[in-house]
């Protein structure tokens, strides 16, 4: 099994992406740790995996990935992939995006991968050899109206995954983003829903305006973008470091 043994910890992989991941990852053999806030999700998804453990976790505050990385560690050792997919995406125009708006969406996008890396990055280090993949976005690669502050994080994440990687480029730890575009999961739900309400637009108008920027029309699969970080988990995929894999149909190129 190509990761047998391995244990990636999967930020929101009790949903969406995440849970696509984990699922991806756990049939490669890994060891998966799962976090989130809501643990009757994580629960739920924990108990489909083999094996695979569901601990309560907000990116966002320091002591609660403190605590929660020493909880996956003491249950199948120190991390030797982690995905940092939590994320949030709320859209404002940017006149209603108020500071407290701002702040939420750098937190949970771009401080909580920092904490999370900051979290078990020695390990990785002490061993020489580990994977971090940062879920980003198209987003992290070009601008969309009503989403400043969504967009601002996420380059950010970018600009961290870049960096990061030239710092541990002969450590044997690669670090890299994964950047989806629309994707079949709660936060394309929601803003299709978003569309429907303030525009009067049916769901299918709504599905159309959301990937009339994807050459293939379409929504992306969760399975598409599991099937990416299971690449960059590869023997294969060592050099490929510092990088922004576009999974969107050619939207960014
Ligand atoms: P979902 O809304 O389906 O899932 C989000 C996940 O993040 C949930 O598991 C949620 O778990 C977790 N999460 C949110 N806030 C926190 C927090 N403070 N602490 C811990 N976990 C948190 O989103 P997607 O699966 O669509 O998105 C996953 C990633 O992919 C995000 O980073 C998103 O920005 C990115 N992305 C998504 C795209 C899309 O169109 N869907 C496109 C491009 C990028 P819980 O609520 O239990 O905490």
């Amino acid at each position: 099994m190509e990761l047998g043994g391995k244990h990636v910890v999967i930020t929101g992989g009790g949903r969406g992406i995440g849970a696509a991941i984990a699922d991806r990852l756990s049939a490669a053999g890994a060891k998966i740790t799962i976090m989130g806030r809501n643990m009757k999700v994580l629960e739920n998804k924990a108990k489909t995996l083999e094996p695979g453990l569901a601990v309560q976790c907000d990116v966002t505050d320091e002591a609660s990935v403190t605590v929660a990385f020493l909880a996956a560690v003491a249950e199948y050792g120190p991390v030797d992939i982690l995905v940092n997919n939590a994320g949030a995406a709320v859209s404002l125009p940017f006149r209603k995006t108020d500071r407290a708006h701002l702040q939420h969406m750098l937190d949970v996008n771009l401080i909580g991968p920092y904490l999370c890396i900051q979290a078990c990055l020695q390990e990785m280090i002490d061993k020489k050899s580990g994977r971090i993949i940062n879920i980003a976005s198209t987003a992290a690669l070009k601008g969309y109206g009503y989403v400043t502050a969504y967009t601002a994080a996420k380059h950010g994440v970018l600009g961290l995954t870049r960096s990061l990687a030239l710092e541990l480029a002969t450590k044997g730890v690669t670090v890299n983003a994964v950047c989806p575009g629309f994707t079949d999961t709660d936060i394309a739900r929601d803003a299709i829903r978003n569309i429907v309400e303030k525009t009067g637009r049916t769901e299918d108008e709504a599905i159309r305006e959301l990937t009339v920027h994807n050459p293939q029309k379409r929504l992306i699969q969760p399975e598409e973008v599991a099937a990416t970080v299971l690449w960059l988990c590869s023997a294969g995929a060592s050099s490929i470091t510092g990088q922004a894999i576009a999974v969107a149909g050619g939207e960014v190129m």
